[in-house]
């Protein structure tokens, strides 16, 4: 779109919808816009979720600034349901648009129940988060399918209300799939730390009336399920549209986070696109990613024609640790674990003798100082697979 917009409706309502909205209106733009979003709530903030809220802190994650100080038209309990051009269609009607920007972001993949089982818990929402803070109640057993970054989170929660607590997952999840080994024992440390049990190398196959079945055919009793076992694009609403999903149904976007459709970008956990910088095709599942791709969306949306093709980058706090990952692994070819008990520990991937990727453990000193380098090495790791 060569012309600035007279309206925009942004589709969803977490962060990235978020920060599009600001970005519009902290970059001029004073026209109509509309942000519609399926939950009850104005648009809040995930990662305290699983770390305050579920820890018990009284805490409402909202994002600021107020959408409505904005002049924002927020349309709470409205779910899109298709897009044509000019038009998104919701359970409340048409929403014309000039411009839009699609945030869907992702829903959480659930565990099968088996017959008479109650579903397991899952986490994604504030509704999520505010039902499953009621359950972690001292004694009880609880559950956690997944051992990646949410599930070890939860987990953390759990054990401080005194729960007895298990953690059940093929392995520690995809972020920290190529720790090595020595890494990876400390991290599982952590969890004998805190009391918790944590069983790898087998994985749950459904929910039982009184546990959960798993795939070794053992059965693990529990009060409580909890499946932290990520999530799926909610994208299914545009599947008869003219925009392009991937197969696994990530919005697919150019460089620019334009979806091909005139005027239509999309931002978030929801989109997929070929990164140059690494040579593959990429979707990020963390929070730089969503505020940071939003903030190009919109200001693409004026007519800015910037690029998009980050540094991946995620934090996360658990077990009594703080993990920040940034770059990509890849196919690295050397890796070094340095280890400092005063300022942290830090794994480092070279490629070449060029860093790609740090795992700073304790050391968010570390992790800042590893993007500015990795910054400075531009195009750190070409043609590199996921
Ligand atoms: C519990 C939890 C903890 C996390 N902790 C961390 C962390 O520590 N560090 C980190 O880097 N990242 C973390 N993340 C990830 C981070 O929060 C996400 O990357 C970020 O929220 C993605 O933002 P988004 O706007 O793309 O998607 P979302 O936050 O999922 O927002 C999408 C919104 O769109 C709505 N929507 C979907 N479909 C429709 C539709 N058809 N119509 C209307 N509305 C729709 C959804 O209901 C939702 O409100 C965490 C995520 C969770 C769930």
């Amino acid at each position: 779109m060569s012309t600035k917009p007279d309206s925009v409706v942004v589709v969803g309502g977490g962060l990235a919808g978020h920060t599009a909205a600001v970005t519009l209106r902290s970059c001029g733009f004073h026209g109509r816009l509309t942000l519609i979003t399926q939950e009850p709530a104005a648009p809040y903030d995930r990662p305290p979720l699983s770390k305050e809220l579920l820890s018990g802190q009284a805490l409402t994650p909202t994002l600021s600034p107020d959408l409505a100080d904005l002049e924002v038209q927020v349309h709470t309990d409205t779910v899109a349901v298709g897009i044509r051009a000019g038009e998104i269609l919701t359970t409340a009607g048409r929403f014309p648009f000039e411009a839009a920007l699609l945030a869907p972001g992702l829903k959480a993949r659930r565990l099968p129940s088996g017959p008479g089982a109650a579903p397991a818990r899952g986490l994604r929402t504030l509704a999520d988060a505010v039902g499953l803070r009621t359950e972690l109640v001292a004694g009880q057993r609880v559950l956690i399918v997944g051992a990646g970054l949410i599930g070890a989170e939860v987990a953390t929660a759990a054990a401080a209300a005194g729960c007895r607590v298990s953690v059940i997952g093929p392995d520690l999840g995809p972020a920290l799939a190529a720790v090595p080994d020595a890494v990876l024992a400390e991290i599982r440390g952590w969890y004998d730390e805190c009391g918790i049990r944590l069983t790898t190398g087998v994985r749950v196959l459904e929910t039982t009336s009184t546990g959960v079945l798993l795939s070794d055919s053992g059965h693990r009793a529990a009060d409580v399920v909890i499946a932290a076992i990520g999530g799926s694009p909610a994208t299914s609403w545009l599947d008869a549209s003219v925009v392009a999903l991937d197969p696994a149904g990530f919005i697919t976007v150019d460089e620019h986070l334009c979806t091909g459709l005139p005027g239509v970008y999309a931002a978030g956990d929801a989109v997929a696109w070929r990164s140059s910088r690494y040579g593959c095709d990429m979707h990020l599942e963390h929070w730089h990613h969503a505020a940071d791709s939003a903030h190009v969306a919109a200001r693409n949306i004026l007519g800015a024609n910037e690029s998009y093709d980050p540094l991946p980058y995620f934090w996360s706090h658990q077990l009594g640790h703080g993990l920040h990952y940034i770059g990509r692994h890849g196919r690295a070819d050397a890796v070094e674990i340095r280890t400092d008990t005063r300022s942290g520990r830090a794994v480092t991937w070279t490629r070449g003798g060029r860093p790609t990727a740090m795992l700073a453990i304790d050391a968010a000193h570390l992790a800042r100082r590893a993007r500015r380098e990795l910054e400075a090495a531009d195009r750190p790791e070409m043609g590199v697979a996921r």
